[in-house]
């Protein structure tokens, strides 16, 4: 876990001079405006290779949020429900937020089969596809794919921040790259800005 939190470290990302973010651009779309000697990849990797062995399968979800007029609505801040509803978990943030107030609100999650791509489906068939992109990827110079969408697994924050790190040693001690400048892009997936993105560096 970062010392001081997530926000602080992406705060502290986004306030690097090297660092600039293009909002609701796609990498694809200025790849040829923006001098780079090495790109980081965080997008789906079979997008990528314009999905020429197929779509990489995903769960998705439905979030339906609901306000009820009660000052708590379930016992702890998080229930997971793996069988026998349509939802499989129910999140009441005022238990992490610490939030005082009469209401309270909460958020149901439906799995979905189409939608923005939330979680690799595990079955040897996806893995096997998976595998013939991976082989690909590491017959591509001068990208390395990074993330959950481009390394096809679930990550946590901690486990995926550990990833970048990690890519990021391996590529200064192969002296790959010095970060002299660096394009952080950021676009909405299904409306939601998420950060990251195709990271172009000099
Ligand atoms: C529903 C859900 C709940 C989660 N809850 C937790 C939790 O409670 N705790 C926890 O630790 N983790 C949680 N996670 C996991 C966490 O979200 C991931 O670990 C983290 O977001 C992975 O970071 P990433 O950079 O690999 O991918 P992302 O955060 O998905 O970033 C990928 C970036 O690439 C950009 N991108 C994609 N294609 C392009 C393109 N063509 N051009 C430019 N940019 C592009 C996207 O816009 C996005 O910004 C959750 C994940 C999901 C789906």
């Amino acid at each position: 876990m970062p010392l001081h939190g997530y926000t602080r470290m992406f705060e502290q990302m986004l306030n690097h001079p090297n660092i600039k973010v293009m909002l609701n651009t796609d990498y694809r779309e200025i790849i040829d405006m923006i001098p780079f000697r090495y790109m980081i990849y965080t997008g789906p990797i079979d997008e990528f290779f314009g999905y020429c062995y197929g779509k990489l399968p995903y769960r998705s979800l439905q979030f339906v949020h609901e306000t009820h007029d009660t000052p708590v609505y379930q016992d702890t801040p998080v229930i997971n429900y793996p069988n026998d509803y349509a939802y499989t978990r129910v999140t009441e943030f005022k238990y992490l937020t610490g939030q005082k107030h009469a209401k309270t609100s909460v958020v149901y999650e439906y799995p979905q089969a189409e939608g923005d791509p939330y979680y690799p489906v595990p079955r040897p068939e996806n893995a096997r596809l998976y595998e013939q992109y991976k082989a690909l990827a590491e017959a591509t110079p001068n990208v390395s794919f990074v993330g959950r969408l481009a390394t096809y697994k679930y990550y946590n924050m901690d486990q995926v921040v550990a990833q970048a790190l990690k890519t990021y040693r391996t590529l200064i001690e192969r002296q790959t790259l010095t970060v002299d400048s660096v394009t952080l892009l950021e676009v909405p997936i299904g409306g939601k800005t998420q950060l990251n993105g195709a990271t172009a560096l000099s």
